[in-house]
This record gives structure tokens, C-alpha cells and sequence, in this order.
């Protein structure tokens, strides 16, 4: 070979690998996008997890919670927008509000058809699955890989349903039984795909714990956590009605709960499943005492749930770090809306209430996150799948009605991000009447109109409208109705005001069509 070719043979070279270079990086930045773990817990509620505060704190068993606080950012304001389990997943999935996905309720399941950050990140080369909890009824759609539980599932023994053996819930018993504790197993799922992907291709994973939903079935391993430990109850445990806080709506008393737990005893098949602890008995005791002894069995039963999820989410994080993959994988821990742990007397969800409206959230990212650090700015559960997006780097979907805060959890928070959050819940009862409202960082404003509107479930029985005014600054429990107070009078035109722009913003039109809202509105507005 002469000299001259030589040359020309190497400049070929250098030519062809200069035009090989964009594919190559390209390859290369592909394989480099980070991977997602959302483990999201049910009805996990912030006054559990011993990181916001509160008179839990020294109570909890939160070992793995504490460690994803130290490594990443903890949300102080993240809310859901219609705080149920059903709605929130579909929110979650679709970044929609309950409107425009058309799961309102606990009873309406999310059309496969529908857009979803699943099928996104699916379709962008993101190797996909979620274990656990589903409940949206039909077959999760933009998932590679499912292990869900059919309904609400059970805590022992679970039957969980895969692409394999898929049936729509109602359409009849399918699944596999596996034996053991509903949370372990889930993590064990979860783990056995994570060894078994593609390790070239990122993944996004939806880790959907059943703890701490009803009816607290703890393992036998966390039985004695708390034996012979007084835990302290909320001053508004003794909240006995609305009469004393000028409260609109009744809410689920604690009484409830006991009453469960009897008809339990007596009648084991009117349940779909089994209550732990029995028997249980409120004989010979007068009000103060049941509801401390209601309290005492449901938070202890309700903390070993909590317990066991703290496990698990430490097996899940062990696994990313003993992996590797912890530097490079977005982690999340979440619950699907907050609870009440015996504030005002209450348990369950559903209102607007500070208690129920939180989700707690933490989130790791060490590439970007700083360990430690809180972030106080207003997310809304309509924005995770506009920030998966963002993370995964593709567009946000045009479906999507959130907002990415990356941003924001990198310390810059847009100047224009929201300040006020719309909600509104449902699935009407007179217990839990519909409602809709508005959250400012000081203030909040809710409007229970009390109409079934159609909705799947809600109670054909109506309530009488009415209105609940909060100064969060000075009332930040809720436990006095200031809607009638002078001072905040001008306040309260204003935030009205708001709440219909709001209310617009998203969407949430239909009620200018109903004849039976347009007349709620005339009078009571
Ligand atoms: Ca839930």
C-alpha cells in the first residue's frame, strides 16, 4: 500500500466514524435515561410516616422513609385533587382530573383505550410494569408486564391477576393464589422483574403497596410492635359533631369503625374479608372510652401496616443499591391520598380536609435531587406523569393537565407556578357530601353542594348546601368554620371568585348544564 493510501484509507475511517458519532451518542444517551420506581402505598397518610410531624413521630417505624428524606426532597404540599383510591390512580396514570378521565368514583373503571404516561414511556423504549393494586377494573394498558390484585385484594393468600390469566374485575374469578403477606409478595414480584429486564433499556415500575388500607392485617412477624405502648391521640379525637366546629357535612366517625369490627364478629361473610384482633368489645363504656378504645386498636393495627411497608420499601431500595442503579433510578414513595387517623374523631378520607388532601411524597434523584432538602411549592397528583415525561425526556403529552416539577425540585421553581389548587370530590353521601374547592397557601374555601349528579355510587339522598372557610395560618386542624366571620368577608368574595376561574381553568364545566347545580348556585352562592 502506497503512502497516499494509506492516508485516504484513514481519513475513510475518520469519515465514516465521524458520521457514525450521532448515532452512537445517541445510543448512548438512550441508554443512559434514568429508570422509574413509584412504590405508592394506600391510604399511607403524612401523619404516619414520622416526617412531617405530628404526635406519631416518635411511633413510627419509618427506617427506609427517613432514609429516601436524607438521600432526596420531601413534598410539603402535595395534594390530591379528589382524594379517593380509584380516582387518584387514574390521575396518577392519565395526569387528568377526575373529569376528564371519567373515574370520578370508586365504582368506574379507566378505559384501556385512554391515553396514559404508561403507554408514553412504553412507547419511547421504557420497559414497563406495575404490581400491586390496580383498582381501575380493566386490563392496565402500556404495561409489558402486570401482577395486580383483582378489586381491593386481601391481605394473606391474595389472588393476583397477570396478563396470562386477565379478566376484567366482575367478569368472574381468574388469578392466581400466592401464599403469604400481600405487601412481601408484591415486593417480591416487583424485585423478580427488576432481576429479569433488559439492563441496556431503562424501566419505569409502579410498586403499588396494599398497606395501610383497611382492614389493617398486619404479618405475624410485626404482632407485638406496640404491645403494651400507650400511643397518644389527636386532641380532636373527642370532635363529636358538627355542632361544635360549625363543620357542614358529618363525616365517618370512629364509631364506624368499631361498628365494622362488630358486625364482623357476628357475621365474618358480610365482609370480603377478615379483620385482625377479634373480638373486639365496647361493653359497659361510656363515649370517651369507646372512641379512646376504638382509637387504640385501629392506630396500632393501622402502624404495623405502616411497618411492613417501611420493610418493603427498604427491600426495593437495597435491591437498587446493592444493583447499582441507585445514581441513575428516580425513586418515589407516595400514598394515593391522606387519611384521618382519629382527627376530628374521624377515619377514612374522602373531604377536603387537610388530613385527607395530603399526600405525602418523597422522591430521590442524586443526580439531580439534593438529599435532604423540602419542597413547600403546591403538586398536585395530576402533575407525576408530566414529570415522568420529563425525566424519561420526552414531550408532555398534550393529554397530560399537570405540570412537570422537576424544576422546582432542583431548587427553581417557576415564577409563574400555581399558588392555589382546585378539588373536587364525587361520589356524593350524605356523610361525605359532593363538593368542590379552592387551597390557597393561607385559606381555604369549600362549597359542599350535595348532589348525586350521576355519579357511579354516589347516594341518590342530597344534603343541604353549605360552606366551610378555613385561615390555615390561624386554624391550620380546621376545627372552627369561620365562613360567617366578619373579617373574612372580602376575603371569602374573592376566593369565590377564584374558585370559579379555577374550577374553569381545568375544565370542570358540567354544571352550567345541570339544571339542579344552576339552581344551587342561584341560591347559595
Ligand atoms: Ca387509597
Amino acid at each position: 500500500m502506497t503512502p497516499r493510501i494509506r492516508l485516504n484509507v484513514k481519513l475513510l475511517l475518520v469519515t465514516m466514524l465521524n458520521l457514525c458519532w450521532p448515532l452512537l451518542s445517541h445510543a448512548q444517551s438512550a441508554d443512559s435515561r434514568p429508570n422509574i420506581l413509584f412504590v405508592m402505598a394506600d391510604d399511607h397518610t403524612s401523619q404516619a410516616w414520622g416526617i412531617y410531624g405530628g404526635i406519631l413521630g416518635k411511633y413510627v417505624q419509618n427506617t427506609n422513609i427517613k432514609r429516601m428524606a436524607s438521600r432526596g426532597a420531601v413534598l410539603d404540599n402535595c395534594f390530591d385533587v379528589n382524594s379517593l383510591c380509584t380516582p387518584s390512580r387514574a390521575t396518577i396514570l392519565t395526569g387528568q382530573y377526575s373529569h376528564k378521565n371519567g373515574v370520578y368514583a370508586l365504582d368506574d373503571a379507566l378505559n384501556p383505550a385512554r391515553d396514559n404516561i404508561a403507554k408514553e414511556l412504553h412507547k419511547a423504549g421504557y420497559q414497563t410494569a406495575i404490581f400491586g393494586k390496580w383498582g381501575l377494573k380493566k386490563r392496565p394498558s402500556g404495561f409489558d408486564h402486570f401482577m395486580v390484585m383483582n378489586g381491593q385484594g386481601i391481605y394473606f393468600d391474595p389472588v393476583f391477576k397477570s396478563e396470562d390469566n386477565w379478566k376484567d374485575d366482575g367478569q368472574g374469578v381468574t388469578g392466581k393464589k400466592y401464599k403469604g403477606y400481600n405487601t412481601d409478595l408484591v415486593t417480591d414480584f416487583a424485585l423478580d422483574w427488576l432481576s429479569n429486564i433488559d439492563p441496556d433499556k431503562p424501566f419505569f415500575a409502579m410498586v403499588h403497596f396494599k398497606g395501610t388500607h383497611e382492614p389493617w392485617e398486619y404479618p405475624d412477624r410485626l404482632k407485638d410492635l406496640y404491645k403494651d405502648v400507650d400511643i397518644p391521640y389527636p386532641p380532636s379525637l373527642f370532635d363529636y359533631g358538627k355542632q361544635t366546629t360549625g363543620r357542614v357535612f358529618d363525616g365517618q366517625p370512629l364509631s364506624d369503625l368499631a361498628g365494622r369490627w362488630m358486625t364482623y364478629q357476628k357475621d365474618p361473610a358480610h365482609y370480603w374479608t377478615t379483620y385482625p384482633g377479634m373480638p373486639f368489645s365496647l361493653d359497659g363504656l361510656d363515649s370517651v372510652e369507646a372512641r379512646i378504645k376504638t382509637y387504640e386498636k385501629f392506630i396500632k393495627d393501622y402502624l404495623r401496616c405502616g411497618a411492613a411497608n417501611d420493610e418493603n420499601l427498604g427491600r426495593l431500595l437495597d435491591y437498587l443499591d446493592q444493583k447499582g442503579l441507585s445514581r441513575n433510578t428516580i425513586i418515589i414513595y407516595t400514598s394515593d391520598q391522606g387519611y384521618f387517623l382519629g382527627e376530628h374523631g374521624f377515619f377514612d378520607k374522602r373531604v377536603m380536609m387537610e388530613e385527607a388532601l395530603h399526600m405525602p411524597f418523597v422522591i430521590v434523584y442524586p443526580k439531580e435531587i439534593k438529599g435532604g432538602s423540602r419542597l413547600e411549592d403546591f403538586v398536585l397528583n395530576t402533575d407525576f406523569a408530566a414529570l415522568f415525561a420529563d425525566y424519561a425526556g420526552i414531550e408532555k403529552p398534550a393529554f397530560i393537565q399537570g405540570k412537570s416539577f422537576r424544576d422546582n425540585l432542583k431548587g427553581n421553581t417557576p415564577p409563574d407556578w400555581r399558588t392555589s389548587m382546585y378539588y373536587r370530590y364525587w361520589e356524593h353521601a350524605p356523610k361525605y357530601p359532593g363538593h368542590f374547592g379552592i387551597r390557597t397557601k393561607k385559606y381555604k374555601l369549600v362549597f359542599y353542594y350535595g348532589q348525586p349528579l350521576g355519579i357511579n355510587g354516589a347516594s341518590k339522598k342530597t344534603t343541604i348546601p353549605g360552606w366551610e372557610f378555613y385561615n390555615l395560618d390561624i386554624d391550620p386542624q380546621e376545627l372552627h368554620n369561620a365562613y360567617h366571620d366578619p373579617r373574612y368577608q372580602g376575603i371569602i368574595r374573592h376566593l369565590k371568585q377564584e374558585l370559579l376561574e379555577q374550577k374553569h381553568l381545568v375544565g370542570d364545566d358540567s354544571d352550567k348544564s345541570s339544571a339542579v347545580m344552576q339552581q344551587i348556585f342561584h341560591k347559595h352562592w
